[in-house]
């Protein structure tokens, strides 16, 4: 579903960017669709379980995309070897910028478990099996297309374009997302972030709907006390706190927590605009007539230790 909602955001960039092409160098969708499957298959064989992440080889590998087509970047390696990447497009400044972001690690893989190779991003049918196609490489590739595409087609923003490769998003550590905002907040402050979450559909080339995920679930500790007689271990007693905790944690094993829900806005129409306000600036974002950038940037790769 994650790999559905990072697709359809390319879709709709890669179309409308085909649409108002000023250079032979954007590629039609059909072709950046390609584009994208093998820069995903690449992504997949690069083996970023995490721990211990060895993200830098992801980053290393996007900026030599980004290198070749000339999008200026920057290496983030606050861990050494665990480097995030991020590298910005740069609009008219009229809005806010958008942040496109994806996670470079995936989990663990235990291989007994897997009936294909889990780094060799095997293609069976219409379908790319490896570990992180979904989670989260699939919308990394098609967070990059739409860079690339975006550049090549010297399309005027109305706002800055922010893409992310963060890494340690499995497992929490100093090379993670914290750091990052708390290091390099003004390399990634945005109105609003795409990210996985959400979800979305193509259906016979348009999109029915798009699902938008606006929390997840966290974590909750939750300390639990029992009480009872103390004995000997040799003599059963009837209020024995140890089975009581089991008790308890059975009923929340089998217990169903109670529905709860909120209201969500009406769907809009496949043919009206989107009526969700985050969602109406993106829109307008990428539909706004061609301007001269605020400026160019030449290519300027560093690396920020
Ligand atoms: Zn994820």
């Amino acid at each position: 579903m994650k790999l559905q909602a990072a697709t359809i955001l390319l879709c709709c960039t890669a179309g409308l960017a085909a649409a108002r092409a000023q250079t032979s160098a954007i590629l039609p969708p059909d072709k950046a669709a390609a584009e994208t499957a093998s820069i995903l298959s690449d992504l997949i064989k690069i083996d970023t379980q995490d721990p211990p992440g060895n993200e830098s080889k992801v980053a290393t590998y996007i900026a030599s995309i980004f290198q070749r087509e000339s999008i200026p970047y920057d290496i983030l390696e606050p861990v050494p070897g665990r480097a995030s990447i991020v590298a910005r497009l740069q609009g008219t400044g009229a809005q806010k910028p958008i942040l496109l972001l994806a996670h470079e690690d995936v989990v663990p893989v235990d291989r007994s478990h897997w009936t294909v190779d889990p780094f060799a991003a095997e293609l069976h049918g219409e379908v790319l099996y490896g570990r992180g196609a979904s989670d989260d490489k699939g919308p990394l590739a098609a967070h990059i297309e739409t860079m690339l595409q975006l550049h090549r087609s010297h399309q005027h923003l109305s706002r800055d374009i922010i893409f992310l490769a963060e890494a340690s998003e499995e497992t929490s550590s100093p090379a993670g997302m914290q750091t990052i905002v708390d290091r390099y907040w003004p390399k990634i402050a945005c109105e609003f972030a795409l990210n996985e979450g959400g979800a979305a559909e193509v259906t016979n080339g348009k999109i029915p709907y798009i699902g938008i995920a606006t929390g997840e679930k966290l974590p909750r500790a939750v300390r639990l006390t029992a009480t009872g007689h103390s004995g000997h271990a040799s003599v059963p007693v009837l209020d024995n706190p140890i089975t009581h905790l089991a008790q308890a944690v059975a009923r929340l094993a089998h217990g169903t927590p109670p529905p709860t829900s909120t209201t969500p806005p009406a769907p809009s129409s496949p043919a009206s605009p989107p009526s969700h306000p985050q969602i109406r600036p993106l829109s307008s974002a990428i539909s706004t007539p061609p301007r001269r950038r605020r400026s160019s940037t030449p290519p300027c790769p560093s690396s920020t230790p």
